[in-house]
């Protein structure tokens, strides 16, 4: 194996790891990425967070700022991590690539004060099925009596800033969310003891509000992508491009379109695509390949540019005629270079999967 930021065995490159955000309603999901996706760079040198459609992909170089002395990041070759933007466990349970989670990684999310509640359950139970690896944020550690906020920092540096009885306070509330990981069958404990990430989960303490602990949780999520994850990432980025839709829409000036996270390889605009769809797949032409405008253009632009093509992972707006009966979750692949019978056929058989893994376990 090699190593530096190309790294890559076989001759294939290392591409994101995808994130989702889980956990009970108000418990801070949206809170959380709306922090990470605020979070701003001030070192002139790292590249920027992107908003994708339907994600947020932040790189190696922003995580590296954000985290600090946390994180070195020459121990690192994955590229960053890419965000669902959707939270929630039902997005997560429909968002499938090829039978398995499309995300990676997960993040649950846990109020302290609030504890497990049915949805936090429910959560646990889909990602034990689905075998994905996640950590738990232990959310709005500020709101611990006589909390004294520090911006931004570091979960054990604001922790000595705090008084032995806010302390106290937060300990008994992060060993109450061990104790419920414990109760139903996950061996957890704070992030900075875990030693092996495979048999034990990692409580991160944080707050969506202040960003405290946020450069935990992208050091942790980064760490365990790195050392888990990186053969499950290395992939062929020229092959032809898979994702899975995460929303058919209807977009002014380009009819229905799919927002889709690309997962595997590249797509290119005039790519022939088949769609897992209502009835029998959908094989067609990609028209245009849309991104979001940065923000600052956003009021005076169109909302979308094109781009010519689009490597996983990533978000994207897939415009193309006779998407009408098009399915969120469903498989997208790019034929290229093989039979298209052959692309359909796959399709197909995932498409069936899924239905009935979704009949079986009740979820829609
Ligand atoms: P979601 O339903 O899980 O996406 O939860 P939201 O992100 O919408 O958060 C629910 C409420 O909790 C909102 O009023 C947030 O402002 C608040 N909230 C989220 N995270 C924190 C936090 O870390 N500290 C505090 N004090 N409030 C938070």
């Amino acid at each position: 194996t090699t190593t530096g930021p190309n790294a890559a065995d076989e001759g294939n490159d290392l591409r994101t790891p995808i994130v989702a955000v889980l956990g009970h309603v108000d418990h801070g999901k949206t809170s959380l990425l709306d922090k990470i996706r605020g979070s701003t760079v001030i070192d002139g040198e790292a590249g920027a967070i992107t908003q994708h459609i339907g994600a947020t992909a932040v790189p190696l170089d922003v995580i590296s700022d954000i985290a600090g002395s946390l994180i070195d990041p020459s121990d690192f070759d994955l590229p960053g991590l890419l965000f669902i933007d959707t939270p929630g466990h039902h997005s997560f349970s429909t968002l499938r690539s090829r039978g398995g989670a499309l995300a990676d990684i997960a993040v649950l999310v846990v109020d302290v004060n609030d504890g497990f509640q049915p949805q936090t359950l429910e959560a646990l139970d889909i990602l034990k099925r689905t075998q994905t690896p996640f950590v738990v944020a232990a959310n709005k550690i500020d709101t611990t009596p006589g909390w004294n906020p520090q911006e931004d920092t570091p979960t054990l540096q604001t922790i000595e800033a705090q008084s032995e009885r806010a302390e106290n306070t937060l300990n008994q509330r992060l060993y109450e969310v061990i104790g419920e990981l414990s109760d139903n069958g996950f061996s957890a404990d704070m992030y900075w003891r875990v030693q092996d990430f495979r048999g034990n989960i990692g409580v991160v303490p944080v707050s969506a509000l202040t960003g405290e602990g946020v450069p935990d949780l992208l050091t942790v999520l980064m760490g365990l992508s790195q050392r888990y994850m990186k053969e499950d990432m290395a992939v062929d980025l020229t092959g032809p491009g898979a994702g899975t839709v995460l929303e058919v829409k209807d977009e002014r000036g380009f009819g229905t379109t799919l927002d889709v996270v690309l997962y595997d390889g590249v797509i290119r605009t005039d790519d022939t695509v088949v769609v897992g769809a209502k009835n029998d797949p959908i094989v067609t032409e990609v028209r245009a390949l849309l991104q979001p405008r940065p923000l600052a253009e956003i009021r005076t632009e169109k909302r979308f540019e094109q781009v010519d093509a689009v490597t996983a992972a990533a978000g994207v707006k897939i415009a193309a005629p006779d998407l009408d009966d098009a399915l969120a979750g469903a498989p997208v692949r790019v034929v290229r270079g093989r039979p298209e019978e052959e692309v359909v056929a796959e399709v197909e058989a995932e498409l069936a999967d899924i239905e009935v893994d979704t009949a079986e376990n009740g979820i829609v």
